[in-house]
């Protein structure tokens, strides 16, 4: 055990360390480093003291926090992540708000998830939803494995399926969908060079690669999602930074009618809506 200064001074020297590589929140991170490694901090043993200095040194080489924990919270609740899954970002939180709002009745509804990743969104509504079921498709079979886990977490497991496929070979009955959500993949290929390392070496390709004008996603589930909808039934996309102007256009094309579209907490045109 080591002595109270002794204490401090290893929560600062990870501060230390973090600021000079440039992490943006210094201070919180290693409080988060500490929550696992060393519970009853300050009191921390040198076994803890090691293993946070383990994730400080994965941590330095640009690895995201919740890669390293294996947690991230998202909405409301925590899921596993690990480099089979996209991390779930703050500004998804917006499609699940708008979803639950859309299913603010007492019906039962059955809602299906293009590209389901870690799960979070999908299974997010279903915690929140206790009337809705849920289908949860990724081509990823690594990833179905993270989500089946995360259905599990927040106890959902009995109102969900997943299915390991592409959205092309999903065979769902015609009209039977009550609404369908999607954060498909939208970087446009040549960009994805250019993104932060925390994203373009941590976070699958697979999930970030929209082609080569980063629409290519969005046009397939357009050509797919009518035909799955219920009458009356609605479709949440998550939109990159600029794209839902052409989103709505792409999916209007396909006889789908523009309900709204949503800005996250940045200011960004971040989820938009149609209805069948
Ligand atoms: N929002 C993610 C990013 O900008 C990309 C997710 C996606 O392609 N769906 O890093």
């Amino acid at each position: 055990m080591f002595e109270q200064d002794s204490q401090n001074n290893f929560r600062e020297e990870l501060i230390v360390a973090l600021v000079k590589a440039g992490i943006s929140s210094p201070r919180l991170e290693t409080d988060i480093i500490l929550k696992y490694t060393a519970p009853l901090y300050p009191k921390i043993t040198e076994e803890e003291q090691e293993k946070a200095l383990t994730m400080l040194r994965r941590r330095l080489n640009h690895e995201p926090l919740d890669k390293i924990v294996g947690e991230r919270e998202f909405y409301k609740f925590v899921f596993k992540v690990n480099q089979d899954v996209l991390t779930p970002r703050p500004d998804t939180e917006i499609l699940v708000e708008e979803a639950i709002h859309l299913l603010k009745d007492n019906h039962k509804r059955i809602i299906l998830d293009l590209g389901t990743g870690s799960g979070c969104i999908l299974l997010s509504i279903l915690k929140e939803y206790p009337e809705a079921c849920g289908i949860g498709v990724d081509i990823s079979e690594k990833a179905l494995k993270v989500a089946k886990e995360n259905a599990q977490r927040l106890g959902v497991e009995d109102r969900c399926t997943f299915q390991n496929c592409s959205w092309q070979q999903l065979e769902i009955a015609k009209e039977s969908i009550d609404m369908i959500v999607t954060n498909p993949p939208y970087i446009e290929s040549s960009e994805i060079a250019n993104l932060d390392e925390e994203v373009k070496d941590y976070d699958p390709q697979i999930a970030l690669d929209g082609g080569k004008d980063g629409y290519k996603c969005y046009k397939e589930i357009a050509k797919l999602a009518p035909s799955m909808l219920k009458k009356e039934g609605y479709i949440l996309i998550e939109a990159g930074i600029g794209q839902a102007k052409k989103i709505r256009e792409i999916f209007e094309k396909e006889g789908l009618v523009l309900y709204k579209i949503v800005k996250d907490l940045g200011g960004i045109n971040r989820c938009v809506i149609l209805k069948k």
